[in-house]
């Protein structure tokens, strides 16, 4: 079968929830033009400018075929892309980083305060990670962090944190998510299906798509987050896109829409005044003065 866009070249993937097939270049070049749309509606693209961009390790492979695109975008703009990964160790999966204009770290937090992360079900995981990364980037200077999280992936910590009765865990799914502070999270894959991320992350990248497996195995999987996985599962059998749209949309009418508060750590929902409950460990005395600990080393150039 041929491609639905260029008609030329043959198709290798359908696009999820749509009737096209699509040929490598044209699904590419597809991906490209999203991921430019969500840089540039969340204003990162600005000439000479920086970005702060997190690897983390359970989306390692995602991250790394995110990354790839943005530089290609960002090269235009000559922008400096700093990287922020969970080890120096991980850096070796950059093969774009001969690049001048990159710079690789890795995120250094004290012992006690990675125990946070440890048996948590996936959102608390992510809120407390980014959390803490957002923490150290501050120390750059950098006033938002963008981050690669396909569309399902939040969907499901959405509906993992609603099925445990947290509705904090709402509201994930965003181009951007803003603190209190000013300090925004951008998410460079919003709106992109984590089908077609896991498609091109695992042709590309697959020691590190491998790698990725290992870490999302580490984090501690909950009963809801089980119950979620089954839910979406059953949703993209079904070829139900819709599902995606009205969970969002769902959520969003549960709380009035835009007045919720948001959390100062996360930036996540906060039905707590500006605390969410996954970031009230952040709260403790001795906690917040490892939070604020928290730090990049600089990795040396490859
Ligand atoms: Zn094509
Ligand atoms: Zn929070």
């Amino acid at each position: 079968m041929n491609c639905s866009k260029c008609g030329v070249k043959k198709a290798v993937a359908k696009k999820p929830f749509t009737d096209q097939y699509m040929c490598l270049d044209c699904y590419m070049s597809d991906i490209y033009k999203r991921i430019k749309r969500n840089l540039s509606r969340s204003k990162q693209l600005e000439y000479r400018g920086k970005i702060a961009f997190l690897i983390p390790q359970p989306y390692l492979a995602y991250g790394l075929f995110a990354l790839r695109i943005i530089l290609a975008i960002e090269k235009k703009y000559e922008s400096e892309i700093h990287i922020i990964m969970e080890s120096c160790d991980d850096s070796k999966f950059v093969k774009d980083g001969s690049e001048k204009n990159v710079r690789i770290y890795a995120l250094q937090a004290p012992e006690e305060l990675r125990y946070l992360l440890k048996d948590e079900n996936s959102i608390a995981w992510w809120r407390r990670y980014r959390a803490i990364a957002a923490s150290s980037v501050l120390k750059l200077g950098f006033r938002s962090m963008v981050l690669p999280l396909c569309a399902e992936a939040a969907s499901k910590m959405e509906i993992s944190s609603i099925l445990s009765s947290q509705l904090d865990g709402g509201g994930e799914e965003e181009l951007y998510l803003l603190r209190p502070d000013g300090f925004s999270f951008v998410n460079a894959l919003y709106g992109i299906s984590c089908r077609e991320v896991t498609l091109f992350s695992y042709m590309m990248f697959p020691e590190a798509y491998e790698e990725q497996l290992r870490a999302e195995s580490r984090i501690g999987k909950s009963l809801v987050d089980e119950y979620a996985n089954n839910i979406l599962m059953s949703a993209i059998k079904w070829r139900s896109g819709e599902v995606l749209h009205s969970i969002d949309k769902s959520i969003a009418w549960l709380y009035g829409s835009q007045n919720v508060p948001k959390c100062k750590y996360c930036g996540g929902f906060s039905l707590k005044k500006n605390v969410c409950s996954y970031c009230e460990v952040f709260e403790d005395e001795k906690i917040n003065v490892l939070l604020s600990q928290a730090e990049l080393r600089e990795c040396k150039q490859l």
